[in-house]
């Protein structure tokens, strides 16, 4: 730990310095060179935003679908219907391409709520719509930045997104501007970017060690999405994993599988369980 985090602690909080001595020795018993995160519902709270954000797309679309086509479609019901297309559609594979994917949602949306509309029309008129997300950020779970600044303090820590060059600039900005405000300074963290046309697999996550000068094995990683993430990270050989699961888990026999073959798993529901999960006494014990 440097000195002058070691003197914030000293002045401002003994309990927050017990924790961070904890984490901190947690890591260096276990030779843990860093931890790399997911970022989409693993540090930013991206669930949330983007049901923001199919709900005013749908402000945008009804009316004209209303008055186009002599319709009373009610905007909740078209944004409900958006967030089931993409959850029943793209969910597990972690893809963050909207745009391509606009027409089968569209599609999706149009038997769900039994329109009949020229849907070549809508996707023509509202596609740049849709591009808007690619220009926001949603904001970091409550207890992200303070997660950071821990960890910061005395080991490396890599983010491995699924958002394309451009949107992952927009949101790492967001996550370090948002940082600086409560803690003056810019976090140090790596960031590593999948191409959102390509798979997030094992040979990205194994890259986005490399960013640290690490590899796998002396890493955590940590992420939402089993498929994209959680799968991968094993497989890249990552010491520690921790799965963010925010919904029902229902991969308990995929997870029994994993431990039998010696796999390090933790399960959380929370990104402000982790710290506490690390300084437990069995962070990775039998289920
Ligand atoms: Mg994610």
């Amino acid at each position: 730990m440097n000195n002058e985090i070691k003197s914030f602690f000293e002045e401002n909080s003994i309990e927050g310095m017990d924790m961070n001595t904890e984490i901190e020795s947690f890591f260096e018993k276990n030779s843990i060179e860093g931890i790399v995160f997911d970022l989409d519902n693993t540090l930013i709270d991206t669930g949330t935003w983007l049901i923001f954000m199919y709900k005013r797309f749908a402000t945008e679309i009804v009316p004209y679908i209303n008055r186009t086509y002599n319709l009373t479609i009610e905007t909740d019901d078209f944004a409900q219907a958006y967030h089931q297309a993409e959850v029943a559609q793209y969910y597990n594979n972690g893809s963050v391409n909207f745009i391509t994917r606009f027409p089968s949602t569209l599609s999706w949306i149009t038997t769900s709520l039994n329109l009949n509309i020229d849907q070549e029309d809508i996707l023509k008129r509202f596609t740049p719509n849709i591009a808007e997300i690619y220009t926001l950020s949603p904001d970091p779970f409550d207890g992200t930045l303070e997660l950071l600044h821990t960890l910061l303090s005395f080991t490396k820590v890599a983010i491995c997104t699924h958002s394309g060059k451009d949107w992952t600039k927009i949101k790492t900005d967001s996550l370090k501007s948002r940082y600086r405000k409560l803690y003056k300074n810019i976090p140090d963290i790596y960031s590593y970017y999948v191409d959102i046309n390509k798979p997030k697999n094992t040979s990205e996550w194994i890259k986005a060690a490399n960013t640290t000068n690490s590899t796998p094995e002396k890493l955590i990683a940590v992420g939402d999405n089993f498929d994209a993430d959680i799968l991968p990270a094993v497989e890249a050989g990552y010491k520690y994993i921790i799965w963010l699961s925010l919904y029902d888990n229902d991969k308990e026999q995929d997870i029994k599988e994993l431990k039998k073959q010696g796999v390090k798993i933790a399960i959380i529901k929370d990104i402000r369980e982790l710290e506490k999960t690390l300084t437990s006494n069995q962070p990775f014990g039998d289920i």
